[in-house]
């Protein structure tokens, strides 16, 4: 499976990289929902949150520890930001590589729903 972060990830394209390990890339949103938006992907193929294997839960704790790192990094920690991951069609996802949104910088208030 190859998504448009496939082709970060490979730097086959261009993104603003703000961190990158063995495990995981992070970079800000194209389109940023609040002042503070990065995405945080893992390296390996995992097409949603569906499809995390049983067996490698650390797989998303990597991604929620990268972002809390990245906060205290900033200075934002403490004054809060959010984390969402969108999951399939009625979760807003759109690109099929899992993916940890982090938002921040602004009181960002309640979130979202049809209902
Ligand atoms: P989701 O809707 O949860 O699948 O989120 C996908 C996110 O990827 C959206 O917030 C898009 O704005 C963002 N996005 C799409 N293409 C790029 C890109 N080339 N670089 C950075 N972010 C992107």
């Amino acid at each position: 499976m190859s998504t448009i972060f496939h082709k970060i990830i490979n730097r086959e394209i261009p993104a603003d990289i703000v961190y990158e390990d063995e495990h995981l890339l992070a970079f800000r949103d194209i389109a940023p929902q609040a002042p503070v938006h990065v995405l945080f992907v893992p390296k390996v193929d995992v097409a949603t949150l569906n499809d995390l294997p049983r067996g490698q839960p650390e797989l998303v704790g990597r991604l929620a520890l990268a972002a809390a790192d990245y906060a205290r990094r900033e200075g934002f920690a403490e004054d809060g930001y959010r984390i969402v991951v969108n999951c399939n069609g009625d979760g807003g996802q759109t690109v099929f590589q899992l993916h940890l949104h982090l938002l921040a910088g602004a009181p960002l208030g309640r979130f979202g729903t049809t209902l």
